[in-house]
């Protein structure tokens, strides 16, 4: 249900509302935007009469049931776009945010390298497992709390806010001293603990879609974090399991435009999960980009073919650098721009 406050309601009136829902043992969520408040209820049993109760309360213009599953990431509930401050760095606004770096953490030298390179080329985000889920328990799983560490010294030498993994409640503690932004993998994007564990943790979440999860379910995950009272949270395509074998993933380009129209959420695009292959990734980042994506998320690595996780789908820094023009001057062609970095890039 949500509860649309008048243009003019007062504070009072809107925390009469919100302190009403909660002896109902409801939850409120408001949405202030520039015009008017809308309180988003959530919880159950929303009693049958409190649509009427609502409608004859002080400063409420109007009460709509929402019949969506999900609820605090539909449009509905949040009719602007969240925009997402990440040190300085804005997610989900004009620009297009490039978020780029190793699959894993393997050294710091591999990881400031990387971080410099990137940034260098146009990137505003540093990404970088140190925690890492792997099909057989036999491969590099990431140097723990020494990666993040390593992260952490990156981001001190460049400035740039870094995002990293975290596969279990346990590990929450530990990576939230390290990071700016969390990041829930494929595998664990229906991991209801670990998401509701995250949601709570007051850092922004980017769930990625998982192996084979509609987008609805997609939407629903993100709705366990915000259902928390995290706002902040970025969904990721990263392609979806198909019978293609040419191909990792098959990069599911309509869920960028898809999501758009059912949430007010950024929504990025990782082409190099999706590829698999290097030669690949440059024309599905584009794809993402005209699209409609708000950024993408690429794997770039000093020397691919020495990687310890995912050298075969890692662009070298030369092809990153190469790359970043391209993205944005197709952001431009969309009436985007690529994230604070066009003196360096000259466009
Ligand atoms: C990663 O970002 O390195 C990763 C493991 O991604 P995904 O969870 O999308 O497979
Ligand atoms: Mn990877």
């Amino acid at each position: 249900m949500i509860i649309v406050m008048e243009t003019g309601a007062t504070p009072k009136q809107v925390n009469d509302v919100v302190s009403r829902i909660k002896t109902l043992g409801l939850d409120a969520h408001l949405s202030e935007g520039e015009e008017r408040t809308i309180v988003g209820v959530v919880g159950a049993p929303i009693p049958p009469t409190l649509d009427d109760e609502f409608e004859s309360h002080g400063g409420v213009q109007q009460v709509v049931r929402i019949t969506k599953k999900y609820k605090l990431t539909g449009w509905d509930f949040h009719p602007q776009k969240t925009v997402i401050r990440v040190r300085d760095v804005e997610i989900g606004g004009d620009e297009v945010t490039v978020i780029a770096g190793p699959c894993s953490v393997e050294s710091e030298d591999q990881t400031v390298s990387t971080a410099r390179a990137v940034k260098a080329a146009g990137a505003t985000i540093l990404r970088g497992g140190a925690h890492k889920p792997r099909t057989s328990p036999y491969e590099f799983r990431g140097l723990g709390r020494r990666g993040l560490e390593i992260l952490a010294t990156a981001r001190e030498e460049t400035g740039m806010p870094i995002i990293t993994e975290v596969m279990t409640p346990a590990d929450i503690d530990q990576v939230g001293q390290f990071t700016d932004i969390f990041q829930i993998g494929a595998r664990n994007a229906q991991n209801y603990l670990l998401l509701e564990e995250v949601g709570k943790a007051g850092k922004p979440v980017m769930i990625k879609r998982g192996l084979s999860m509609m987008i609805e379910e997609w939407l629903l995950a993100a709705e366990y974090v915000m259902a928390q009272g995290n706002p902040d949270v970025i969904l990721c395509e990263r392609g979806v399991r198909t019978f293609e074998p040419l191909t990792r993933n098959t990069l599911d380009v309509s869920a960028v435009p898809v999501v758009r129209g059912m949430s007010h959420l950024p929504i990025f695009v990782d082409p190099s999960h999706a590829a698999g292959k290097r030669a690949l990734v440059g024309s599905l980042a584009l794809a993402g980009v005209a699209a409609g994506a708000d950024g993408l998320m690429i794997e770039v690595h000093p020397n691919p073919d020495q990687a310890l996780s995912d050298g075969a789908q890692s662009l070298t820094f030369d092809q990153f650098a190469e790359l970043t023009p391209r993205i944005a001057a197709v952001a431009g062609a969309v009436g985007r721009s690529l994230c604070a970095t066009g003196s360096l890039l000259g466009v």
